[in-house]
């Protein structure tokens, strides 16, 4: 087997395809109900447009618990795993790219076309004919990205800490705070605190905002104030969370609100927390639900935005948050060698954790 690529709704996922020649490389494999095991797939090959990296560092993200939690009968065919977040050393580079072999990098998986007037602003995440590395999943020995969406790990950083600043780690909070604008001073309150939650606690915290955090899990309340949060309480139905951010906004409401959380009743709560033409600001991915806007957000003339992965604009600003000492690599609680992925994800899953990365020999 070796590598395509298949077109879905104008995005290009590469995807295997039928080959004479083989070579196996070991990966997770999720199997349903919460379980994966180490399995062999087929070794991914580089190509004109990308780089095969021997694979140091993943950080497992919120967005693979869907997939984790399907039934076995429920998983895509070939799915290994929804890994992303991945830096390695680069085994193979394409004839005349700035990479050679031995070189560190991380992957931005989205890589627009490079030629269309939203890859000009470098704004990847929008181009109509991106393409997404993503597959088999990075949680493996070896993982392909393109050669222009591949980032130079810097000094000064260990390897999951360089998967934590060139992945969602760092891309989502930073490119969350490119949206929000200057928060300095601002009061923000992070409803939900996991990694997506407790990353944009420290990037806005360490950018000057004051952050009030909330979640049901009394260790990632904790987190919370190791990491900057001027105030952080518990979430869930016993505790006043409106109550709590009222006090601290002399009864005005948050000037932004973050949705870091991925239930309904949460979103529905943030409308409830935002002060008079507020921000509201959605980072946690949610399913379908019920809203109506008249009472909350037209009368309080509340504005909503959202924020998805990170774009090759704000590559620039996670380098300088790395500059500035930011210390990012507090959000990694836990390292699990590659083959003790079930801990890994066991942990994760038990809300007693912020980054959860596996390790490469
Ligand atoms: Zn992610
Ligand atoms: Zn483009």
């Amino acid at each position: 087997m070796s590598w395509g690529w298949v077109r879905r709704g104008g995005v290009h996922y590469d995807v295997r395809c039928l080959n004479h020649e083989e070579s196996a490389m070991r990966s997770v494999h999720c199997l349903g109900d919460s379980k994966v095991t180490i399995g062999e797939s087929p070794k991914p090959s580089a190509d004109e447009l990308s780089l095969v990296m021997r694979v140091k560092a993943s950080a497992i993200c919120g967005s693979e618990l869907h997939a984790l939690r399907m039934k076995p009968e429920e998983l895509p065919a070939e799915y290994d795993n929804g890994g992303h977040e991945v830096v390695g050393v680069v085994e193979e580079a394409p004839a005349g790219s700035e990479f050679k072999a031995g070189d560190r990098v991380g992957a931005r998986i989205v890589e627009g076309c490079g030629e269309c007037t939203f890859c000009e602003q470098g704004y990847d995440t929008a181009c109509l004919n991106k393409r997404i590395y993503a597959e088999p999943g990075g949680h493996a020995e070896y993982f392909r990205v393109g050669v222009r969406s591949a980032h130079r790990v810097p000094d000064g950083c260990d390897w999951p800490e360089g998967a934590i600043l060139t992945g969602d780690g760092l891309g989502v909070p930073i490119r969350a705070a490119r949206r929000l604008g200057d928060t300095k001073g601002k009061q923000v309150a992070v409803l939900g605190l996991g990694p997506v939650g407790l990353s944009n606690t420290l990037v806005q915290s360490w950018g000057g905002a004051r952050v009030m955090g909330v979640d049901i899990s009394a260790y990632r309340v904790n987190l919370a104030k190791e990491l900057g949060a001027e105030e952080a309480v518990l979430g869930g139905e016993s505790h006043d969370v409106e109550q709590a951010v009222m006090d601290w906004t002399d009864g005005r409401g948050a000037d932004i609100v973050m949705i870091a959380a991925g239930r309904a009743e949460v979103f529905k709560t943030g409308f409830d927390l935002v002060r008079q033409q507020g921000t509201i600001i959605q980072v946690g991915e949610l399913e379908e639900l019920t809203f109506n806007p008249s009472g909350v957000f037209i009368r309080r003339e509340a504005t909503m935005m959202g924020s998805w992965y990170y774009a090759s604009q704000d590559w620039p600003n996670m380098l300088a948050a790395h500059e500035s000492g930011m210390p990012y690599g507090k959000l990694i609680t836990h390292r699990f060698p590659f083959e003790e992925a079930q801990a890994a994800y066991d942990t994760f899953v038990s809300g007693e954790s912020g980054k959860v990365v596996l390790t490469y020999e």
